[in-house]
């Protein structure tokens, strides 16, 4: 599993708009966003990449802006589960940060796309002035920290029917899109249980009208309907995505409080080129 040292776009190509696409990123104030400029490059990541600084030649945090990340806890003898997603709303290498190690968490791109590499000193420098910088990714750790505590709860109390609905609504906000491309492996994989399991389930939901699976992919045909399907950890991290990093700090709207999946018919908001 390799990590995305390799800039696949000139770092003239960046600009403070181009930070602003991810969330995180974009709370910051205008000031933070400039100095961390010169520390940023935009990289191409495709599915399976490994995310964990420790892994690549660089120290690097990742912000993605359209990837994702899954965060999986993996125990020694090689079982994990999947406890976080990141996409534009967040960041990988927290540890870069606080100058810990958590080698039993590995971040991996689970949708592919474009993410931001920050170099982590430079970001660690930044994280230390006490200013917005420091209450955002406080905040944000905050937010990571709930999904982790609601991932334990989840995984032993809701069944695996209403974890899929979860994931698959949870995905879709994150990307802005109907459409996820995953295998009900890589699924089972990120879900802790087995393939069966994911099938039987993700069956039941197609049979119900409220999904689509063809090889390789999933589509959300009624939102509406898989959110009551969904177990209440849903619910529960949405609001607290909707009240966590970046809600009304500077430089960046505030999120609207409604997720991707509610605003039916509306397309991917804020856009800007990435070549901007
Ligand atoms: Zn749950």
């Amino acid at each position: 599993m390799d990590s995305p040292d390799a800039f696949d776009t000139p770092r003239a190509a960046l600009s403070t708009p181009l930070l602003q696409r991810n969330r995180l990123l974009g709370a910051l104030s205008t000031e933070a966003r400039l100095r961390l400029l010169p520390s940023v490059d935009l990289v191409q990541v495709r599915t399976g990449q490994s995310l964990d600084p420790a892994r690549g030649a660089a120290r690097r945090a990742y912000f993605p802006i359209t990837a994702m990340a899954s965060v999986c806890q993996v125990s020694p003898s090689g079982e994990s589960t999947q406890v976080a997603l990141v996409g534009p709303e967040g960041m990988v290498g927290f540890p870069l940060l606080t100058g810990s190690e958590a080698p039993w968490l590995r971040s991996t791109v689970q949708l592919p796309g474009a993410v931001l590499a920050v170099d982590g000193a430079r970001l660690a420098q930044e994280f230390r002035r006490g200013d917005t910088t420091t209450q955002v990714l406080l905040g944000y750790m905050h937010t990571l920290m709930a999904q982790m505590a609601q991932a334990a709860l989840c995984h032993r109390h809701h069944s695996i029917e209403q974890q899929l609905a979860r994931w698959l609504l949870a995905t879709a906000d994150r990307m802005a899109v109907r459409e996820i491309a995953s295998t009900q492996e890589m699924v089972a994989g990120l879900l802790g249980v087995r393939r069966e399991g994911v099938t039987e389930a993700a069956g039941r939901l197609r049979d119900a009208g409220l999904i689509a699976c063809r090889r390789g992919h999933f589509t959300l045909l009624d939102t509406r309907g898989l959110r009551a399907r969904a177990c209440s950890c849903y619910a529960v991290l949405q609001s607290g995505q909707d009240s966590g990093a970046g809600a009304g700090t500077a430089g960046q709207p505030p999120r609207t409080g409604t997720s991707t999946t509610e605003q039916e018919e509306q397309s991917h908001p804020d856009h800007v080129p990435l070549a901007a």
